[in-house]
């Protein structure tokens, strides 16, 4: 899909790409066929068609929520608002939510929906009565629950939509203690959880910095190792492109470039995110922004200016066998789902660079959904019940080494270790621990064998292991 003619192409090739990434990589695992073949279909496709009132005619709304594995309960992604929306689409990035939580240890198999429609065209109200009508769509059919299938934001989404498919399913389901951990990306007054909303870019970030951390792999790809002054070009203002940017500013990096669909803007000793943010939501475009030394009407050519990371946060396909040998940067961190085709990633390896591949740079959102649903099912905010004893335990211990050592420690230094963590901080911590154990793991595994030859064949090697050992456990395959 093109971002700039997204009516342009309809293609239905993302399935098969992920297929193609996946048979590559089964290669070098030692599973029967069979099991390969189980791990790799979509277990079960869910199309619909429902109406709503628009003004004073209906309009028909098709929809899709696709589970891809059951080798855990319940299956988990988001759902997608777009126009362009479609089953392949839908059944490719079900199939990336199994493998990325295989990647980061989450426990929960694969799945994703889709609404085809633009929500800028509807009103508040007609959005709500879409997705409580979606919601109740999954309900008759059983494809919504907390141990079933738990949805998410994902493109065209956010927290609003979750709090209208959360009330609607408790409604519907009067009485089930666990309700509320139907769906996760939820607003906080709704029993969501704290750094939900920034965690896919954090996650972006982390992964970023944990990459250009390793001086042996930099080194190899001609760059230094550090995130410190590295130049990045992010792709898309959305949730993922807006956090990924952020974060990365903040860990060091400096944001020459940024991208969006009306085009893109470039400045290579640094852009304020936060700024072009707030003149993209007063203008309505990201041209025009003072701070910009050079502006593009077309966004791709926003990605191949100068720089050393590309963060595509947008859409799929975005960086093909077309554009691949114009593209400037030594990494690709793909924020998005699916945004580079298998023979831009094979062209870029050849040309020396490498790809920190979506199922893995993006799975900060599950994993803090993961999060999300704990805390709904345990029916307690991380942090409430131990805070206050691990800052008293904290205070005794300060005291006592005050007391033998005879020196004091200022107000600022007593409060620092003393205080007790935050969900924020407890959620932040189990991100950033998942994110750098998982970046290790994909890392040893390309490093094993030569033949693995991608990081995306490394982290797919790994999440094909962890499936055929959840079936294994299950009994269903010797
Ligand atoms: N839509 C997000 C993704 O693609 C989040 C999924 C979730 O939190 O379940 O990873």
């Amino acid at each position: 899909m093109n971002i700039n003619n997204p009516t342009a192409d309809q293609e239905t090739h993302f399935f098969s790409d992920v297929c193609k990434n996946f048979d590559h990589a089964a290669q070098f695992t030692k599973h029967d066929a069979g099991l390969l073949d189980q791990i790799k279909s979509c277990n079960s496709v869910y199309r619909f068609r429902f109406p709503i009132r628009k003004g004073n005619s209906f309009e028909v709304i098709d929809a899709w929520r696709v589970e891809h594995s059951h080798h855990q309960s319940p299956t988990k992604g988001g759902i997608r608002y777009s126009e362009m929306v479609n089953e392949d689409e839908v059944m490719a990035l079900a199939a990336l939510m199994t493998y990325k939580c295989a990647i980061v240890n989450v426990p929960f198999g694969g799945a994703k929906g889709g609404i085809k429609i633009n929500p800028k065209s509807y009103s508040v109200g007609e959005l709500e009565n879409i997705t409580r009508r979606y919601t109740v769509e999954l309900i008759k059919k059983n494809f919504i629950g907390p141990s079933i299938d738990v949805p998410a934001p994902d493109y065209g989404s956010g927290e609003r939509e979750m709090g209208w498919i959360a009330d609607t399913y408790a409604t519907m389901n009067p009485g089930q203690l666990d309700a509320l951990g139907a769906v996760t990306g939820k607003p906080i007054s709704l029993h969501g959880i704290a750094g939900r909303r920034e965690a896919t870019g954090r996650g972006v970030a982390i992964a970023v910095r944990e990459c250009v951390s390793v001086g042996e792999d930099m080194q190899k790809i001609g760059l230094t190792a550090g995130l410190s002054g590295k130049k990045v070009i992010v792709q898309g203002l959305g949730n993922v492109g807006y956090y990924s940017a952020k974060f990365l500013s903040e860990f060091g990096a400096v944001i020459v470039g940024l991208c969006e669909f009306e085009g893109a803007i470039y400045n290579e000793d640094g852009l304020d995110v936060e700024a072009v943010f707030q003149h993209r939501k007063s203008t309505g475009s990201i041209l025009g922004y003072a701070g910009a030394k050079q502006e593009f009407k077309n966004t791709m050519d926003g990605l191949e200016q100068p720089c050393d990371i590309l963060v595509p946060a947008a859409l799929e396909n975005q960086i093909t066998a077309q554009n691949i040998g114009s593209i400037k940067a030594k990494i690709i961190a793909e924020g998005a789902n699916g945004p580079t085709s298998p023979e831009a990633e094979e062209a870029f390896y050849k040309a020396g660079g490498m790809i920190i591949p979506d199922m893995y740079a993006n799975a900060g959102g599950v994993t803090v959904s993961y999060f999300e649903w704990l805390k709904n099912l345990s029916h307690v905010a991380f942090g409430r019940i131990n805070r206050r004893f691990e800052e008293n335990s904290n205070l005794n211990l300060v005291n006592m080494v005050e007391g033998i050592t005879g020196v004091p420690l200022t107000p600022i230094q007593r409060a620092t270790i003393v205080k007790g963590a935050s969900e924020l901080e407890l959620v932040n911590s189990g991100l950033e621990d998942t994110m750098i154990r998982s970046y290790h793991e994909i890392r040893e595994i390309y490093k094993s064998n030569p033949a693995i030859g991608t990081l995306r064949n490394a982290a797919m090697v790994g999440a094909i292991n962890k499936i055929a050992v959840s079936y294994q456990n299950l009994g269903v395959w010797p």
